[in-house]
């Protein structure tokens, strides 16, 4: 057993997943399961089949190669790279897609393998992340796209709230269903899927907020944390503490809480700054900013400040614990997004699955 470990509670994560879905389901909404935050690991994967996901998702071709073996359907996120079209055909059954130059070539690599790969055109609704930013360049892909025979229009899709941090509300998802009836009824084709987004769509669901004119929605953050990702709210029934991280402790002394000398620049070229505490018990760990992101750890001895760290180093603040820590103790904290995706993606982090 080696350290720094994190431990991954698969009924946590599958309890998550379930009242997820069921909620989804209510509103007629099928969810694809996200699985980059994990790398694609086909052990929490399968608790999200076992949860009741309707696709597997993922940003990675590499990580949708390790999914290779689910037969439920799955879906490519990124928009393929043209270098990747070959295995976007190969190994993913949906993609989201922007540029008509790519879709023909996804077209050319199905016809070749025989194949119909299905698209789902994404539409930017003003987070200026991926998507058409106007109906017309949309209309002109779709009517490319229904000349070519390797593709199929399987449905139309936005993302909101990860660059512009956009929150999705009525009239932004009643924007979507309105261009998804207009494409019905102008190119006479049905829309198999209309999808409003990600985990920052969750907080209509429990308002009731016109998010029925959608039917799909594609799901991270809210099936390992149970958090909707808008407000930063727990979905009821859920739990937060699937994923956690152990780290050994390799130092431990008394020493001033502000650095002597000339403040530079630190290790990632910030210029720190510091609270005078005094002298304070100071708890060096072996695990840093390459497995993690300290702002997104969160000690569960509540006695213990998170001071900063480097590549390699978590620092610590020992003084308020009840507990004597010694070098060789382990410290535990729970994670959150960016350090399960760090840690996950870290081959220095051994990752133990609770079963
Ligand atoms: C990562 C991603 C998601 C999932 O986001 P969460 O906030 O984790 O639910 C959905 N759609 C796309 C396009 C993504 O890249």
């Amino acid at each position: 057993m080696s350290y720094p470990r994190m431990t991954i509670d698969l009924n946590i994560i599958r309890n998550n997943v379930k009242t997820v879905v069921s909620l989804c389901n209510k509103h007629d909404i099928k969810v694809a399961g996200v699985t980059k935050v994990f790398c694609g690991n086909p052990k929490i994967a399968q608790a999200y089949v076992d949860g009741g996901v309707s696709y597997l998702a993922d940003s990675r071709i590499e990580n949708l190669i390790r999914l290779k073996d689910f037969q439920i359907p799955k879906i490519m996120l990124r928009l393929p790279m043209k270098s990747e079209v070959e295995k976007v055909v190969e190994y993913a059954d949906i993609s989201l897609n922007s540029e008509i130059e790519t879709i023909i070539s996804l077209s050319e690599k199905a016809v070749e393998k025989g194949k119909v790969h299905k698209i789902i055109l994404m539409v930017d609704l003003g987070d200026l992340r991926e998507g058409y930013y106007s109906d017309e360049s949309l209309f002109q892909s779709i009517e490319k796209i229904l000349e070519l025979k390797g593709v199929r229009l399987a449905g139309i899709g936005t993302n909101l709230t990860c660059y512009g941090g956009v929150i999705p509300n009525k009239e932004i998802l009643n924007r979507l269903s309105s261009l998804a009836e207009d494409i019905e009824e102008k190119y006479k084709i049905r829309l198999e899927i209309v999808s409003g987004g990600n985990s920052s769509s969750i907080h209509l669901l429990t308002k009731d907020e016109g998010i029925e004119v959608i039917n799909n929605l594609r799901l991270g953050e809210s099936l390992i944390l149970g958090r909707e990702a808008a407000y930063g709210k727990q979905i009821l029934g859920t739990d937060a503490g699937g994923f956690k991280l152990q780290a050994e402790i390799i130092e431990l002394k008394e020493k001033p809480s502000v650095p002597t000398g000339e403040i530079g620049k630190d290790a990632f070229g910030n210029t720190p700054t510091f609270v005078d505490r005094g002298v304070r018990k100071r708890i060096l760990c072996a695990v840093g900013k390459q497995d993690i992101d300290f702002d997104n750890i969160h000690p569960i001895d509540e006695g213990i400040i998170i001071l900063g760290g480097s590549s390699d180093h978590l620092i610590l603040d020992g003084s308020d614990s009840n507990i004597d820590y010694k070098v060789g103790d382990i410290v535990e904290f729970k994670m959150t997004y960016v350090s399960i995706l760090r840690a996950m993606t870290s081959e220095f982090i051994e990752k133990i699955i609770l079963e």
